[in-house]
């Protein structure tokens, strides 16, 4: 019997070991932060980037794998899709995909949307869209910040394009996309607790100002191209 019970055990253990290595089951997959986790110091440091992208991003990831699972209407589409087209989605999974496919596709963007040591205002056709629609980048720096700074508890801030080609700055409560409604998002700040607790504590203002510091504007114009 020790004998029979050891000879079964091995394949077990290497049954667990693929299980862990393999991507989580599903066809959605947490791809890797296009930095190193320190490359946005002092402003956002390596720890919290550490457990935002690897513990939370991945845990939406995960939760959107198992909502889509036995859900043969939603196969082959992209996060993105399911996010734009919640109303869709079957009504037994769709909070689930609000929740999860909004928090995968919001993190995916954010991180795109950071570096460190770039320009610190856009330029071009979006600094020109910019000046339009809030009368400057100050007035634009202003006003986001307040809309970030004004999301009661959980949430994100947005710079976004609507269906006139028009900017708009907006927020949305927990991981809600403006993608549901139809807007194209340029910039986003993620508002959550999770996003700066660790660094900033209850001083969500500093941390909104530290944002402003990496934002990676070549991104965003690039982002604005393509949304015309
Ligand atoms: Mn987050």
């Amino acid at each position: 019997m020790v004998v029979a019970s050891s000879a079964s055990a091995l394949p077990l253990l290497r049954e667990s070991a693929r299980a862990q290595a393999a991507p989580a089951g599903g066809p959605f997959q947490l791809a890797p932060l296009p930095y190193p986790a320190d490359a946005l110091e002092p402003y956002i440091d390596a720890r919290t980037m550490e457990i935002h992208h690897g513990k939370h991003h991945a845990a939406y990831v995960a939760n959107l794998n198992k909502a889509v699972a036995d859900q043969p209407s939603l196969a082959g589409k992209s996060a993105e899709e399911l996010v734009r087209q919640l109303a869709s989605v079957p009504e037994s999974v769709r909070t689930a995909v609000r929740n999860h496919g909004g928090g995968h596709v919001n993190h995916t963007m954010f991180w795109e949307m950071l570096s460190k040591g770039g320009r610190k205002e856009p330029r071009g056709d979006l600094a020109r869209a910019i000046d339009r629609a809030f009368g400057g980048f100050a007035g634009f720096k202003d006003q986001f910040g307040k809309a970030a700074a004004g999301v009661f508890g959980s949430g994100w801030a947005w710079l976004t394009v609507d269906d006139q080609n028009s900017l708009r700055i907006e927020s949305t409560p927990n991981q809600d996309s403006p993608l549901t409604s139809g807007r194209i998002p340029l910039l986003a700040l993620d508002v959550w607790e999770h996003a700066y607790y660790l660094k900033y504590q209850n001083r969500r203002p500093e941390y909104i100002d530290a944002f402003f510091h990496v934002i990676h504007w070549e991104h965003i114009e690039e982002r604005y191209r393509k949304s015309r």
